[in-house]
């Protein structure tokens, strides 16, 4: 009888216990990963079946307070409202996280986001209130500092933006380029006299070789002459839409006739005959209609961010998607004559 038995000090023994012990973690890791496969798909269907019941004017705030779903759950909701244009959902989801978060730090994020949220919605007075309510109890807060500098430069008040570089210097936040910027934009906004302005303005490109949108979109409204002189040719495509609609009288003839550019440019709109083609794809069609005397096709431009690659209608000086300064790059575009004429008017 005693032969059924092993005895504890038995090799054999040990490796039974071995083995013994395998299996048992084995099960019970199989287990868990079942049961929290199950738990995991529970909050799913709980979270999907929330989401169901908001309506168009839902109530999110009752959802929020008396669901089971984590903060961070609504917070990626809320996120991709955010990217659909939804902002009155994210927003409405990051009012009512804020009523039932407790911790400091968490509800200063989520008030960012929140401020975030109103000022793409194009709320800007409450984007202001929440940034300056944010950085009241958080002055060295650099995302704040830096979302309401946004808000003040989109408000058009650039001596407050320009205030709001000094807590981003002190954080060793680099602020050189919007300094320029914003000085540039505040320089335009006083009662200054003209040539105040074009000798600052000047000054700032040519010290810094940046802004020539800016600096020209205005010098060629107030002083076409002095443009002309200072304007360098690394920059002429930079601001070739403004070039395109000069009216004739701000031309200059002995500029234009120095730089190949500016001569395929203007050959193109028929202003002058300077050029028998060009390696700009667009220019080069439109010379060629010129010199066979056809119509038909015109240019228009639409203007991309050097930076984030995003195309829009409009020229900005800040880029509206990425925010970044100085990255217009006007893009010539075909299109046909009677285009011009209708969006012309
Ligand atoms: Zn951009």
């Amino acid at each position: 009888m005693n032969n059924l038995y092993i005895e504890t000090r038995d090799p054999l023994f040990g490796i039974i216990v071995f083995f013994a012990l395998i299996f048992v973690i084995t099960f019970f890791s199989y287990w868990w990963g079942r049961y929290k496969a199950k738990d995991d798909s529970k909050y799913l269907d709980n979270f999907m079946k929330d989401l169901s019941t908001i309506s168009s004017d839902g109530d999110i705030k009752n959802i929020i307070c008396g669901a089971n779903v984590s903060n961070r759950s609504w917070l990626i909701l809320a996120q991709s409202y955010i990217q659909q244009g939804e902002y009155d959902k994210a927003i409405e989801i990051y009012q009512s996280i804020l009523e039932v978060e407790k911790n400091t730090q968490q509800q200063q994020n989520i008030a960012i986001l929140l401020g975030t949220a109103y000022f793409k919605a194009g709320f800007l007075e409450r984007s202001k209130a929440i940034f300056l309510k944010v950085l009241k109890h958080a002055p060295r807060t650099p995302n704040a500092l830096y979302a309401l500098l946004l808000v003040y430069d989109r408000l058009k008040e650039y001596k407050k933006a320009l205030d709001v570089l000094e807590p981003l210097q002190e954080l060793d936040e680099a602020i050189s380029h919007e300094k320029r910027y914003l000085e540039c934009a505040y320089l335009l906004q006083q009662h200054l006299s003209q040539e105040e302005k074009t000798q600052k303005l000047l000054t700032i490109y040519t010290q810094s070789n940046s802004l020539a949108y800016l600096v020209f979109e205005y010098l060629f409204q107030t002083d076409a002459a002095l443009a002309w002189s200072h304007l360098k040719p690394a920059d002429f495509a930079r601001v070739s839409d403004i070039l395109w609609h000069l009216p004739h009288e701000k031309l200059d003839m002995e500029t234009l006739s120095a730089h190949t550019y500016l001569r395929e440019l203007f050959t193109a709109k028929g202003t002058f005959e300077l050029a028998n083609s060009s390696t700009i794809f667009e220019l080069d069609i439109l010379i060629k209609l010129q010199h066979s005397r056809q119509q038909g096709a015109c240019l228009q431009f639409e203007y991309l961010c050097q930076q984030c690659k995003h195309i829009f209608p409009f020229s900005f000086q800040r880029c509206p998607n990425c925010h970044c300064i100085d990255s217009v790059m006007p893009e010539m575009l075909l299109t046909k004559d009677s285009f011009e004429e209708n969006y012309t008017f």
